[in-house]
């Protein structure tokens, strides 16, 4: 079965974003662009694991992704994507951190080529500034999937905080899953589409 391409510009935005996805669909793979303690990328592994996805480390600068020429990523993420019969991509939604907006535009530069379906994801977040995602299609959950996220979001020890615990996790998915009559929903927003045959 073709597999699912993520794009994941921390260590827990794969999680927040496509966990569900990623827990019906194992083996999916995560390039992490940024560079992290050795205690996150442990927290990273322990969610590869719960979610059965594969992954590439960039190592970019955590924090000043911006400083790195866009060319030579966007070649990276390019060649990564040709590795494999990949389906789909999904590329986080820009937000307000430099690191995820960096990582949107380069991803979409590198993927400008990909035959697939590029899609962006969403998080829950904590600005205050509007900035949610207008989500084109959803992943329904149930209660099984819903709760595989829950535990490979619990791995990141170091990250829970306000806007990023099981509250906030459920709380979204139930919004979006209200938007989707389904009970719990993860949303995501077509880029980039194909018809399949
Ligand atoms: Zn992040």
């Amino acid at each position: 079965m073709p597999k699912s391409l993520i794009i994941s510009p921390h260590a827990d935005d794969e999680t927040l974003g496509c966990g569900g996805y990623m827990a019906a669909n194992p083996g999916c793979h995560v390039v992490l662009m940024a560079k992290h303690s050795n205690d996150r990328v442990e927290e990273f592994i322990e969610s590869s694991k719960v979610l059965k996805f594969t992954y590439t480390l960039l190592d970019l600068p955590d924090g000043y992704m911006y400083m790195m020429p866009i060319p030579d990523v966007a070649q990276k993420i390019k060649r990564i994507s040709e590795q494999d019969d990949y389906r789909n991509a999904f590329v986080c939604y820009p937000s307000i951190h430099q690191d995820h907006q960096f990582t949107h535009n380069v991803s979409l530069i590198g993927l400008r080529r990909f035959p697939g379906d590029v899609l962006e994801y969403e998080y829950p977040e904590g600005s205050s500034y509007y900035t949610r995602m207008i989500p084109t299609s959803y992943f329904a959950m149930n209660d099984e999937i819903m709760n595989t996220k829950i535990e490979a979001m619990r791995r990141y020890k170091s990250q829970i905080c306000d806007n990023r615990d099981e509250q906030s996790l459920v709380g979204l998915a139930s919004i979006r899953g209200l938007e989707n009559l389904s009970s719990y929903a993860e949303a995501y927003r077509l880029i980039k589409g194909r018809l399949y045959s």
